[in-house]
């Protein structure tokens, strides 16, 4: 048997406080709470109200080198992170993404921290949670349902068939929904068309969800969606079609922030889960806001690696929310590093300090980002049992001597007391002096400009091709006036480049943009360098073979 217990295991023995405990002692009222069962609840922003005048705490952003496929433990650093702030006395949040039920049956499992750094309850967050993807689901196909109807109603609007870019969602992993016929059997079944079905998270509706400020600036958000052109090339909208109100109401719980807590009874806001190619993966605004009004420190992460992730948190996020990040931790994990300096997966267990030298030029051009933006970084490295001590050691000494701070993170193997030196060390650099946010580009650039600002600064490219195709989606947006919004870029998160095979820093290459399209209610502009998948598909042995539920209702192989 092995000696370790599974992330099920430790979350299932977990001493969870009952929610409505975790609320009381974090000042949030009894009448601000909306219970979901014992240990799950929505806040109702109404709480905003009673703390506008309360000074926000430090924001903190957890990001990552470029990833391998298994992930660095962007999660699990920050639940380990938010637990050991809790136990070097800063009141810290964490912020988090919610789970999406694609991912869970098909390879990665559920996703909610590891080891003794999880939120709980584990099984509840990675299944139907408090429904909130259901609305949007719900929201979407609504929308879908209404253009379907107005053109069997006759089609006052002359949306061209040719051109409708609304597709239908579902939350599940299931290819055979990618390209689909709808109204086919004659002529009380509507029009016959081709459409498609995305995962839920990928629809706008979760991006446009996640980047309100309230639910009056997600039903406007809701109302600019373009759902098709006409005829005459003009974008329709939701607004249009007049469904954006009933969207909106759809969506009126799921706006509220969820409340869970991690296995050392922090509080953790679980709410929204946007893509992070086609749109920008991170949890909500309001999530984020809510937990800087709760404690001295809020702890969130975003998607993929920094040069992804972090630009779009910081550029899209913070320009929307108007947030001021005070520090970056940088995950970094040995193995990875050492894919960096060109060893292959499957010889990764074995010790190699050159490799791990010839990788540290990604993590050094991470640092180096995430200072342009004006902020402190600090590397935490995420400690894995194949890590030889020496490994460790050389690459706190390369950090070190790069002049950049690192701490040893080993939350997944001993929870908040592993993160302890990551804590304290954090805590001194930011109390070391305000940070000096600002955003990469002005969103008044042209898309071009901003795109170039982005590869050469943050990927380390040369310059930026647009293929025609991307040319001409350029300059239609320039004639509807779109242009003048963030750039949300969907790129692989395996390499600083647009080709996953160039590890390490490359030098020396190009991005070509393949395709623009508009996220017009969500509010960026999403550039495409290659293709992207809305709609996964599931694995020859699918993780849900695994998974079961007894007479008790105890679940096994959920992770
Ligand atoms: P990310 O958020 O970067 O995708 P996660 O935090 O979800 O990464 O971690 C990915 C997987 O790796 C999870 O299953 C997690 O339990 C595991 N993991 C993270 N850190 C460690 C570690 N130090 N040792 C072993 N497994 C780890």
């Amino acid at each position: 048997m092995s000696k370790y217990l599974s992330d099920i295991e430790i979350a299932q023995q977990a001493t969870m406080k009952p929610i409505a405990n975790v609320a009381k002692e974090w000042g949030i009222l009894e009448d601000e709470l909306e219970l979901y069962g014992k240990y799950k609840a929505k806040i109702n922003p109404e709480i905003f109200d009673r703390l506008k005048d309360k000074p926000d705490g430090k924001l903190i952003l957890v990001t990552a080198i470029n990833p391998t496929p298994a992930g660095e433990g962007k999660s699990t650093t920050t639940v380990g992170l938010g637990q050991a702030l809790n136990k070097i006395g800063k009141k810290t949040v964490i912020a988090l993404r919610e789970p999406s039920l694609g991912p869970v049956f098909g390879v990665k499992g559920g996703a909610a921290g590891g080891g003794y750094a999880q939120v709980v309850p584990m099984e509840d967050i990675n299944l139907h949670f408090t429904g909130d993807f259901h609305a949007i689901t719900s929201a979407n196909n609504l929308l879908s349902a209404a253009i379907d109807n107005h053109i069997h109603q006759g089609n006052k609007l002359g949306i061209d068939f040719n051109q409708i870019v609304w597709k239908r969602v579902l939350d599940m992993n299931d290819r055979a929904l990618r390209e689909v016929i709808v109204g086919l059997g004659g002529k009380s079944n509507g029009y016959t068309r081709q459409d498609g079905f995305m995962i839920s998270v990928a629809s706008e509706v979760m991006a446009v969800l996640c980047l309100s400020n309230d639910l009056m600036d997600l039903r406007e958000r809701l109302g600019k969606m373009i759902v098709a052109y006409n005829y005459e090339g003009k974008a329709v909208t939701a607004a249009e079609l007049n469904v954006h109100g009933a969207m909106a109401m759809l969506l009126k719980d799921a706006i509220k922030p969820n409340l869970v807590q991690t296995l050392e009874n922090t509080p953790a806001l679980i709410h929204g889960g946007p893509f992070a190619n086609i749109a920008h993966g991170c949890n909500s605004i309001m999530a984020t806001k809510l937990g800087l009004k709760l404690g001295d420190y809020l702890v969130t992460e975003a998607g993929f690696g920094a040069d992804l992730g972090a630009e779009k948190f910081l550029d899209i996020k913070c320009r929307y929310g108007n947030l001021k990040p005070s520090a970056v931790v940088i995950v970094a994990t040995i193995r990875a590093l050492k894919m960096h300096g060109g060893v292959a997966k499957a010889d990764l267990g074995q010790e190699n300090l050159e490799a791990l030298k010839a990788g540290f030029v990604n993590l050094q051009k991470q640092v180096e980002n995430i200072r342009k933006f004006g902020l402190k970084a600090l590397v935490a490295v995420n400690k894995f049992v194949a890590d030889t001590e020496a490994e460790v050691e050389q690459l706190i000494s390369l950090c070190q001597e790069a002049g950049i701070n690192v701490a040893l993170n080993e939350v997944w193997a001993n929870g908040g007391e592993g993160g302890r030196e990551m804590a304290e060390e954090l805590v001194k650099m930011v109390e070391a002096g305000e940070s000096n946010f600002k955003t990469l580009y002005a969103s008044e650039e042209s898309i071009p400009a901003k795109v170039e600002r982005i590869v050469k600064e943050i990927y380390g490219g040369d310059g930026v091709d647009f293929t025609p195709k991307a040319k001409k989606e350029i300059k239609k947006l320039e004639e509807l006036g779109l242009d003048k919004m963030p750039i949300c870029m969907a790129k692989t998160q395996y390499s600083l480049s647009d080709n996953p095979a160039l590890l390490g820093a490359p030098k020396g290459f190009r991005i070509t943009v393949r395709e623009v399209r508009v996220s017009a209610g969500a509010g960026f502009i999403v550039c495409l360098t290659g293709e992207v998948m809305t709609m996964p598909g599931l694995p020859k042995v699918p993780a849900a073979e695994n998974m079961d539920v007894d007479k008790e209702g105890k679940i096994s192989g959920l992770f």
